[in-house]
This record gives structure tokens, sequence and C-alpha cells, in this order.
């Protein structure tokens, strides 16, 4: 009887440990054009191992939270609904924000992540702090995950993913998203083409090459497909380059305050003032401004109530003053998703991906259909397709 049961628990965690693993590192706000002005070894390195996109297309607004969620649902943001990484909900009234208990209010969030796709399927999975993962979407977590803070260097993270991996076979994650905070922080504040910037790319590049050693050693390393992304890329700003909203739309004519979401903010009309809006959103200077319902198909953005009456965008590099003004630093991002600066990356590499293989530019929605097919799992019907990164793999 005991060794029945012990052959059947030896067939159960052979099977588990002969499924392949799926590791996904997002560097906040690493430009698709840095490993070309700086020096990127690890991820050169991965290029030639494996493969790399001449850039991978964020989505529309260019911010932190809208698009790493897009990635995990392969979702639109106007259908996963964080449509920004601050808005107003008109259904609830509540304002989401990253820095309040409304992050973690699982009814902002819509979709289903691949880390519930995957464990509904069998599969355990981890995340370290990537957006959404601390919060019960669907009322589910992924097995291990952390709520999060900034605090945690970018060192600890990547060192717990290494232990996660060495987990007893039945508690180990088969797919793990990690989320690293830099070079992000390094570019508002001080501009990505600043030498601070260029420190934290290389330093998070070399980041990538340490921990890539660590996998390596693993008894499961050949088993593992590692891939590196970001979320978008930033514009230099200025306090020059700034526009200030209340010299053309009056705060009286709107029916909530501006939410910050400085260089997009989304605007609701009181409705005697529905037309000068829509007249003076026009003729404001380095502003684009949009009835969101109506904007040009190519955002696949506007329809969603939570991105109001109108959409503005400023040029890039260009910032709005709301009010509350929000402070200008030296560099941003949430811009149009088709100005290059907003551009993303993606590496990859392990036994699916091809050897040395550049990718065309693909939306980041198809990250969602490239894990599960990685995992060899089923997903419900998504925007993001696989299609656009087909050619990349074996
Ligand atoms: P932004 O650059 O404005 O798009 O926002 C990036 C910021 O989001 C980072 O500086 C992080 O501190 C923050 N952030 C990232 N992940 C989370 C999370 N899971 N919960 C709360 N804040 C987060
Ligand atoms: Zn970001
Ligand atoms: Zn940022």
């Amino acid at each position: 009887m005991v060794c029945i049961f012990m052959c059947i628990t030896a067939i159960a965690y052979s099977q588990q440990n002969e499924k392949p693993y799926v590791i996904l590192i997002s560097l906040d706000g690493f430009r698709h054009d840095f490993p070309a002005m700086y020096p990127t070894p690890n991820l050169n390195a991965i290029a030639r191992e494996g493969v790399k996109a001449k850039a991978m297309q964020p989505c529309f607004p260019t911010k932190t939270f809208p698009n790493h969620y897009s990635m995990v649902t392969g979702l639109y943001p106007d259908h996963h609904g964080i449509v920004a990484n601050k808005f107003y909900d008109p259904a609830s009234g509540k304002t989401f924000a990253l820095t309040t208990a409304e992050k973690s209010d699982p009814s902002f969030y819509s979709g289903e992540p691949i880390w519930n796709v995957a464990e509904a399927q069998g599969i355990k999975t981890a995340a370290y702090f990537w957006p959404g993962s601390d919060v019960p979407v669907n009322g589910r977590y992924p097995s291990i995950w952390k709520a999060y803070n900034k605090h945690t260097t970018l060192a600890q993270r990547l060192d717990s993913v290494v232990q996660w991996l060495q987990l007893p076979p039945e508690n180990r994650p088969h797919f793990i998203a990690i989320y690293l905070d830099q070079p992000d922080m390094a570019e508002h504040e001080f501009g990505p083409l600043s030498e601070e910037a260029k420190q934290q790319v290389i330093l998070t590049d070399s980041l990538i090459g340490i921990f890539q050693r660590a996998i390596n050693d693993l008894p499961v390393a050949d088993k593992i497909n590692l891939i590196i992304v970001s979320d978008h890329g930033l514009s230099e700003t200025s306090k020059e380059k700034a526009v200030k909203l209340e010299d053309y739309i009056p705060s009286r004519w709107l029916e909530y305050p501006t939410t910050m979401g400085n260089p997009v903010v989304f605007l609701k009309a009181k409705e005697t003032y529905y037309d000068s809006i829509a007249f003076a959103v026009r003729s404001i200077p380095h502003v684009k401004g949009y009835v969101s319902k109506k904007m040009p198909r190519r955002f696949h953005f506007g329809k969603n109530p939570r991105s109001l009456d109108f959409t503005i965008i400023a040029e890039a590099g260009w910032s709005i003053i709301t009010n509350p003004p929000e402070l200008i630093k030296k560099g941003n991002h949430g811009y149009d998703n088709r100005e290059k600066d907003m551009w993303a990356i993606f590496y990859a590499t392990g036994p699916a991906f091809k050897k040395g293989y550049v990718q065309q530019m693909f939306p980041n929605i198809s990250i969602y259909p490239l894990i599960a097919y990685l995992l060899g799992i089923q997903i419900p019907p998504a925007d993001g397709k696989l299609r656009p990164v087909r050619k990349m793999l074996k």
C-alpha cells in the first residue's frame, strides 16, 4: 500500500517536473533603444542565444499599471479596466490609485490573469510584485505572491525567485512574474538620457546576468524559458514644455476634478459645457484632444466609461499641468504608443525559442498567448494573438 502511494506520488512529481518553466521579468521603463545606447552585455547575450524584438509596442496609455496588466491578461486597457495608474470610475464613484486601498480592490480589475488560468489548469505560479498579482482578481492569487514594497531591493526579488525554483516539486512554481522598478525611477528623476539612468540600465542588465547564471546552475535549467520585457519607454520632459489645462478648460466646466495622469488626462464635462470643451480641446497647443469614444482605432482605447468624455494627450516631451498640479520631473511616459520613445524591449531565451532570431515589433498583448503556449495551457478569448510572435518559436 505504502509502495503504491509512493510510486503514484513519484509519478505525479516527475510529471510536474517534466513541465516547462516560464520566467517573465519586467524592467520598468527600459526603452527599446537603450541597448543601442548603453552597454547591455547580458541582454545582448540573450539575443544571441535566443531572440530579441526590434521593439515591443506598449498599449495606450503608456503607463505602468495598464501595460503590466495587459501583458498578463492579453487585453487592451479598455477591456481590462485599468485605464491608467490613476482614474475615476463613474460607475462606483471610486478613484483607483497606486498608493491607496483602491489598488487592491479586485472590482477594478477585469480579465483573467495568466496565473489564474495556469493555477486552474494545475500549474503552480508565483509573482514578485507584478501589478495585479497582489490583488485577488476573480478571488484568486498566484500560489506565491508578495504585497508591494518598493523598498525590497531588486537583488532580493531575484534571489527569492532562485529559491522558489528550488522548492520541492509539489510547491515549485512553473510560471513566475517579476517586476523591477528600474530604470524607470532614475529616468523620471534625472531624465532617460542622464548618467543616472545609464547606470540603472547597466545595473539592471548585470542583475539579469547574475540571475541567469544562478538559474543555469539549477537542475531544471534546461526547461526554463526566460523572457525579459519592459512596459514602456520614457521621453525627456522639462518645466518649460508644459501646458496649463486651466488656461483652456476652466475647472468649473468639469463634472469631476481632473485625475492626475499627466501626460494623459480624462475629462468629464458638465452637461452645459460639453460643446465648449469639445471645441476647446482642439486648440490646445502641444496637446491632442479626442472625444474618448471616437478615438482613432489604432489606440484601441476610449470605449471604457473610465476614460470619461474626453481623452487629452500631450505631445511627446510635453506635460499637462492639471488642477491640482503634478510635479514635472525630467522624464515621463503615458504618451501615444506610436511614439518611438515609448517603445519597450523584449528578449527571450530557452528551449522553446529560436537562436539568434530578430523579431519585428509586436504588441505586448501577445505576451499572454505566448506564455500560454509555452506552458501548454488554454486561455480564454483575448485581444492578444500568438500569430505576431509565432516565428520566434522553434
Ligand atoms: P509610473 O512610472 O508612474 O507608471 O508608475 C511606476 C510606479 O508604480 C513604480 O515606481 C512603482 O513604485 C509603482 N508600482 C509598481 N508595482 C506596484 C504595485 N504592485 N503596487 C503599487 N505600486 C506599484
Ligand atoms: Zn512603468
Ligand atoms: Zn514611470
